[in-house]
């Protein structure tokens, strides 16, 4: 028992010895990914172009009417990959890449 409560203490202690792998997207970065209200005709051009109008963070449709955040720094340019915004502002909250093609969004 006292053997298990030191190696406990000790994976506690290397835990939080552990640097912070998480990388945020900051403020600053966060205000060049636009966001739009997406309308009928957003979802008809743009739906069969990119992410086949689903959103790749809930794999749930991109529905007119909502809210959306665009990743604007995917490659190509032409390419800009769409998120609901609640799921987008999610996943920038544990990283800074685009869920789909995985290129930074930061500009830092
Ligand atoms: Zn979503
Ligand atoms: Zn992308």
């Amino acid at each position: 028992m006292e053997e298990e409560l030191r190696l406990l203490e000790e994976i506690l202690y290397y835990s939080q010895q552990e640097p912070k792998r998480i990388t945020r997207l900051d403020a600053a970065s966060l205000k060049q990914c636009p966001t739009i209200y997406w309308t009928d005709e957003d979802a008809a051009c743009r739906s069969n172009s990119i992410n086949d109008g689903v959103c790749f963070v809930c794999l749930e449709e991109l529905n007119p009417g909502q809210i959306m955040r665009i990743c604007r720094r995917c490659k190509p340019a032409t390419v800009q990959h769409v998120f609901h915004k609640d799921c987008l502002d999610w996943w920038f909250d544990i990283g800074s890449q685009c869920p789909i093609c995985k290129i930074s969004q930061s500009i830092s």
